[in-house]
């Protein structure tokens, strides 16, 4: 699907001198992963990449693919070399209308995607006793000691942490994502229980909001908002859309499920890595669709819907026109974009649409390459007329 889009879509009317670093398993393997750093080095040096969706590997790929061993995932290598955040956005068409009917406009979500539950030390308490946080400072001094639970019987306890550097790498990309976008930003966690770890999220924001993008953001016309988490989810099955929410590591987990699954389908997902040091990769949300891989491998016929795939060279392809200051090729990614959602309004779509698509006689499931062929055919028309 990556090389169709390219060969159909973008190398006939783009000469793109692009820098390329084949990211798959089996190079990953014989490169022991230095093609991987090679690729994030690439994007820090060019200031924007366009990352096709990779294999992480388990047990069963490390046999499959025969590797030497369990490779790190690409993506985590990528999202540490660049300290990034990923930002996920639904792609909407009028004709697949997500299932809260108010929401007009895209909700993105921004999870920050270090520490918290994911980097826990967790423990089970199976006699009575006393749990304790303890912090032992590495310049001597005295150790700092406070009393979880006194347990009477079996339980359970768990450690957590986050480190304010991540946290201000996490609100910096924030806001600069929403400035970009120029929409609004909304950040919520729960410092009315959690008054010093939640509270140290709320207060990083607000000090990096009122330091360097309150004057920005009034600028723009957009507004930075701070509430709790349980208000936020209320609000947002009212709001329009049209914001980026900003989420702690555990809410975001959860959250973009929910906001993928109620647009639709994985494949109208893009996803947007951005560094605080100026670096951005764009990618589709969904990975290598191993089912439908395996099916075409076999010489059947599939429907795997490139759409997200698209969207990505097209912020990809509008960044870079933004740098270069091309704005043909902006323009491009524009009219790109536009075949891609013209082709889906007209009916013309892959299986995964068709079962969520608003009911009309003119839908038809076509396959990969047809789907293709149909936005290529409209990308002419809206070059040549
Ligand atoms: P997946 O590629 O996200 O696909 C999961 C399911 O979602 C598919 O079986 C399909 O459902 C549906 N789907 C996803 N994309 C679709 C598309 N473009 N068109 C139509 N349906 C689509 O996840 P996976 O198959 O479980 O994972 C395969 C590999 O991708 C794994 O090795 C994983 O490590 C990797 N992965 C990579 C990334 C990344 O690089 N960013 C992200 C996620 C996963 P149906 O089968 O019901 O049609
Ligand atoms: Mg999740």
């Amino acid at each position: 699907m990556w090389k169709l889009v390219k060969d159909k879509l973008l190398l006939p009317y783009l000469a793109m001198d692009i820098e390329y670093y084949d990211l798959h398993i089996k190079n990953r393997d014989a490169t022991d992963d230095r093609v991987t750093i090679a690729a994030a080095r690439a994007i820090m040096k060019h200031r924007v990449g366009v990352k096709c969706a990779t294999i992480t590997p388990n047990e069963e790929r490390v046999k499959e693919y025969n590797l030497k061993k369990l490779w790190k995932s690409p993506n985590a290598t990528i999202r540490e070399m660049l300290d990034g955040t990923v930002f996920r956005k639904p792609i909407l068409v009028k004709n697949i209308r997500p299932s809260v009917s108010v929401w007009k406009k895209a909700i993105t979500i921004g999870r920050h995607a270090y520490g918290d539950v994911y980097s826990s030390t967790e423990m089970r308490i199976t006699a009575p006793g006393r749990a304790e946080l303890l912090f032992t400072p590495l310049g001597g001094g005295s150790p700092i000691r406070q009393t979880i639970k006194e347990f009477r019987g079996p339980g359970i306890i768990q450690g957590t942490h986050n480190t304010d550097e991540s946290i201000e790498s996490f609100a910096k990309v924030c806001f600069m994502y929403a400035l970009d976008q120029k929409i609004d930003l909304w950040f919520s966690g729960k410092d009315t229980i959690s008054q010093i770890y939640d509270g140290r999220f709320k207060d990083i924001f607000e000090k990096e909001y009122v330091r360097n993008w309150k004057e920005k953001f009034n600028r723009a016309g957009i507004s930075y908002f701070y509430t709790l988490i349980d208000d936020a989810a209320a609000r947002i099955m009212k709001s329009e859309g049209g914001l980026l929410w900003a989420l702690k590591n555990y809410d975001g987990d959860v959250m973009s499920d929910m906001i993928a699954s109620a647009n639709g389908s994985l494949a109208m997902m893009t996803s947007v890595l951005v560094s605080p040091h100026g670096y951005i990769e764009y990618e589709a949300a969904h990975g290598t669709v191993q089912k439908h891989y395996y099916k075409y491998l076999q010489g059947e016929e599939t429907s795997t819907n490139p759409m997200a795939i698209i969207f990505a060279w097209s912020g990809c392809l509008r960044k870079r026109a933004e740098i270069d200051v091309t704005p043909e090729v902006g323009s491009f990614a524009d009219k790109l974009e536009k075949a891609a959602l013209s082709t889906v309004a007209s009916g013309i779509m892959t299986g995964d649409l068709l079962s969520v698509a608003k009911q009309s006689p003119k839908n038809r499931k076509v396959n990969t390459e047809a789907f293709i062929d149909a936005i290529a055919k409209n990308i002419r028309k809206k070059l040549f007329g």
